[in-house]
């Protein structure tokens, strides 16, 4: 009886157990873990330094609770440093200040509760303040302010006169909003404002709009390409961070990581903006970029018995470049339509050479257009690869 007894015991025993673990299997079906959201450290924006410069990245304007944001000034630096990025703004609405009620404004005071936080996390924090008027002449911001209360006026002309006293560098912001399809608009006081050399740059893109006719509009006026998140909310709210996706920012080709570097670098037009896949500038940027991203790691093949050999195309940088053949290589060889190079990965790509009776060296030039990364609205940067094509 005992022994029945420890018997049914432990068949008991272990089934309970077994109903316990089944219960649990269960509920965990039903519980969604909170992992896939999280992030923990500072990401490597994998974007190369070009031409001399260091490339820095950089976020221009972004809102928080002092004026109609939804987020505490210093978190706005932590999303910065858990992003990667090198610099940014916190660029609060004069005009607009729809929390008044429940917090004591002071115009200087976002700044102010941010900067420890982003000199701890070694960040380059700009004061800055947004003009917030109607349109014309619409929203601008002003950076890198000594006292953003003084731009607190009656007339949008006396907020700019105070914003040129302190040496602001002024950028028109979202110039499609509001606009029918987003298709800015540029009126007189645009004028004005750009013939005193008041407004230096425009954002070409703002949040989640592109906007071609501003970026056709900074490159025949010389005027500074800015790409920018406007965040409001807290960021994760806005960009699935934990799977790829990064708010629009500027790239500044500093020649050192300061605040003066940057100042002088939006002056002297030294941007692309870098929006989704998307990488929007003057040619010699792009170019600059693609070439210090991506190598050729055979520029010579030989072509022997197959007459199909692989190109290996290595690209460093995080963003996919969308090739389109351009025209077909001379006879004898032929390349494919299409190539994709995706991000930190090394492609291979089939070319062929057809070797009928041919011996000795040739140049195989092959000519593409990277979709994604444009130079003019709607038009790609043209790129060559010259490899040496040897025939045995
Ligand atoms: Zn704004």
């Amino acid at each position: 009886m005992k022994t029945t007894g420890k018997k049914s015991f432990s068949i008991h025993f272990w089934k309970s157990i077994s109903s316990l673990i089944f219960q649990i299997l269960l509920i965990s079906l039903f519980i969604q873990t909170p992992a896939s959201s999280q992030i923990e450290g500072r990401k490597t924006i994998k974007i190369p330094d070009i031409l001399g410069y260091q490339t820095l990245k950089c976020d221009f304007h972004i809102h928080t609770v002092f004026s109609d944001g939804e987020v505490w000034p210093h978190v706005r630096a932590e999303e910065i440093w858990l992003e990667g990025l090198d610099a940014f703004s916190i660029t609060d609405h004069i005009e607009y200040l729809p929390h008044k009620s429940d917090l004591q404004i002071d115009f200087n005071r976002s700044f102010e509760l941010a900067e420890q936080r982003a000199r701890e996390l070694d960040l380059i924090i700009i004061k800055g303040a947004e003009i917030t008027r109607e349109m014309p002449p619409g929203h601008f911001n002003s950076l890198f302010l000594t006292d953003v209360s003084a731009l607190d006026q009656p007339e949008v002309a006396q907020a700019f006169e105070a914003s040129v006293q302190q040496e602001a560098f002024i950028f028109w912001n979202h110039p499609g909003w509001r606009q029918p399809n987003e298709v800015p608009i540029w009126y007189d006081e645009h004028t004005q404002l750009y013939q005193q050399k008041i407004m230096q740059g425009i954002e070409v893109v703002n949040y989640k709009s592109y906007y071609p006719l501003a970026f056709q509009w900074a490159l025949e006026k010389k005027l500074t390409i800015i790409c920018n998140s406007d965040i409001h909310s807290p960021i994760q709210m806005a960009y699935d961070l934990a799977h790829g996706e990064h708010r629009p920012m500027t790239l500044v080709f500093s020649s050192e990581r300061s605040a003066a570097g940057i100042k002088a670098a939006l002056i002297n037009r030294r941007t692309v903006a870098y929006f989704n896949d998307l990488l929007i500038g003057e040619e010699k940027y792009l170019k600059a970029l693609f070439e210090a991203s991506v190598t050729v790691l055979n520029p010579e093949i030989t072509f022997s018995q197959a007459k199909w050999q692989p190109l290996f195309i290595k690209n460093n940088s995080e963003i996919p470049f969308k090739l389109v053949r351009l025209s077909e290589p001379e006879p004898p060889f032929q390349s494919p339509p299409e190539l994709t190079l995706e991000p930190e990965r090394t492609m291979r790509f089939p070319v062929e050479g057809k070797t009928d009776g041919l011996t000795g060296d040739k140049t195989l030039t092959l000519k593409y257009r990277v979709e994604n990364l444009l130079i003019a609205p709607e038009q790609g940067l043209p790129v060559e690869f010259k490899i040496k094509a040897i025939f045995e």
